[in-house]
């Protein structure tokens, strides 16, 4: 590519890159936080100082300015790939991250830096290649419920991996004076691709970021902080359409409510956080007692709600009983017993068309079995209470 020189492209891809980055910091990674777009970031930055490198490149400079460029684009490369981790387990260790630069580095600075442009050439091309590989098979990896925005991200991080093994290759086969090289790979033609691919990338980890922050929004607005379980609007949001599912397979259900007992007197005695505690294992016990796909979510308070698919009645007092059992071995660290359970019962079935209607059943049958003692399970029947 003779009518773009290589000097004129650098200097866009910076201009270009302080742009992206200072759009993204201020737009994107100061709303959300999220640790990806840190990295992003990071990689951003990265890229453009390592590019600014080169631009010293043919002056007294370039001895340090060479290895410390091929060095700090393969830790922007080591970044990407760090972020990409990020969205599905733990982020790289340190010396994961690190290894890759250093060794760049070091071969960089014994391959004559100071007269050969392309000192540590083979080193750095592999790198890049290998970080840029790692990414996308990261990225692709990511569940695809999540987004289908991160599968257009591992293809980006493919196709600029398969570039640099090509550029990797070629530069192993005939150099970098090679006619293959300089027609197909050599700076200039980098970075134009890199560039497009940044303003790709930026834009959707842009996307990827607020889809993340809607998420949480979604899950805060339904999930009950102190317990981890739905809160009333998130369990009623899904109880309704379970209710729809459960008329239409003709399958029974049933739906629990749940309120401990004397429960005043745990925190009076012990304290409110003491309390707390006692609600989340309870939480924690209701939610490995019954099956994965029924619903359970705190009603407000000490009360909590259960809707069992595929349980009538006396199957959903069995499994009530269970509950029971199991929180009575619950041990604290005061040394309190647990509080007894009260349960109030009411069976779905094809006729229940109203949540509400189903709901007030059960607390009847809750009221029921608190005025006979507590610590006891009622069915409630539509029928007897309408
Ligand atoms: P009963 O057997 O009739 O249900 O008696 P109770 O004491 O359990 O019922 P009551 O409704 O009188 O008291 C419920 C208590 O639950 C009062 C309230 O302070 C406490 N509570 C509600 N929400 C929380 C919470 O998030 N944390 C703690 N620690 N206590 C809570
Ligand atoms: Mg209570
Ligand atoms: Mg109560």
């Amino acid at each position: 590519m003779e009518f773009l020189d290589t000097t004129t492209l650098r200097v866009v891809f910076a201009v270009v890159a302080v742009t992206l980055l200072g759009l993204f910091y201020f737009v994107t990674f100061q709303r959300t936080r999220s640790v990806y777009s840190a990295w992003w970031c990071a990689a951003l930055a990265l890229f453009l100082t390592g590019s600014a490198a080169y631009l010293l490149d043919g002056t007294a400079h370039q001895v340090w300015a060479n290895p410390t460029g091929n060095a700090l684009l393969v830790l922007g490369a080591a970044s990407v790939w760090a972020g990409a981790r990020t969205l599905r387990a733990r982020g790289p260790r340190t010396w994961q991250l690190l290894a890759g630069p250093l060794v760049t580095l070091l071969a960089s600075a014994l391959d004559s830096p100071a007269t050969n442009d392309w000192s540590g050439g083979p080193v750095f091309l592999g790198f890049m290649c290998l970080f840029l590989a790692l990414a996308s098979a990261e990225l692709w990896a990511i569940k695809r419920s999540y987004s289908r925005v991160t599968k257009a991200l591992a293809l980006a991080s493919g196709l600029l991996a398969v570039y640099y093994l090509g550029r990797w290759l070629v530069f192993l086969v005939e150099g970098p004076d090679g006619p293959t090289f300089t027609t197909y790979f050599d700076s200039a033609i980098t970075t134009l691709i890199t560039l497009v691919l940044l303003v790709v990338v930026s834009f959707s980890m842009a996307a990827l970021s607020n889809e993340q922050v809607t998420r949480d929004l979604h899950l805060r607005a339904t999930r009950d902080g102190l317990t981890g379980l739905l809160n009333r609007s998130g369990f009623d949001d899904l109880a309704v359409n379970e209710l729809k599912r459960i008329r239409g397979n003709g399958t029974p259900g049933a739906l629990v409510l749940a309120d401990l007992d004397h429960f005043k007197t745990v925190n009076d005695t012990h304290g409110h956080a003491a309390g707390d505690v006692v609600l989340q294992a309870f939480a924690d016990i209701c939610v490995g007692t019954v099956r994965s796909t029924d619903l359970v979510g705190r009603h407000g308070g000490e009360e909590f709600v259960i809707l069992l698919s595929g349980a009538d009645a006396n199957r959903a007092e069995t499994i009530v009983n269970q509950l029971s059992a199991r929180f009575a071995l619950a041990t604290f660290a005061e040394g309190f017993e647990p509080p007894t359970v009260s349960y109030g019962i009411a069976s779905v079935d094809a006729e229940s068309t109203d949540l509400a209607a189903v709901i007030a059943t059960a607390d009847a049958a809750l009221y029921e079995a608190k005025s006979l003692g507590r610590n006891r399970a009622v069915q409630g029947s539509t029928g007897r209470r309408g």
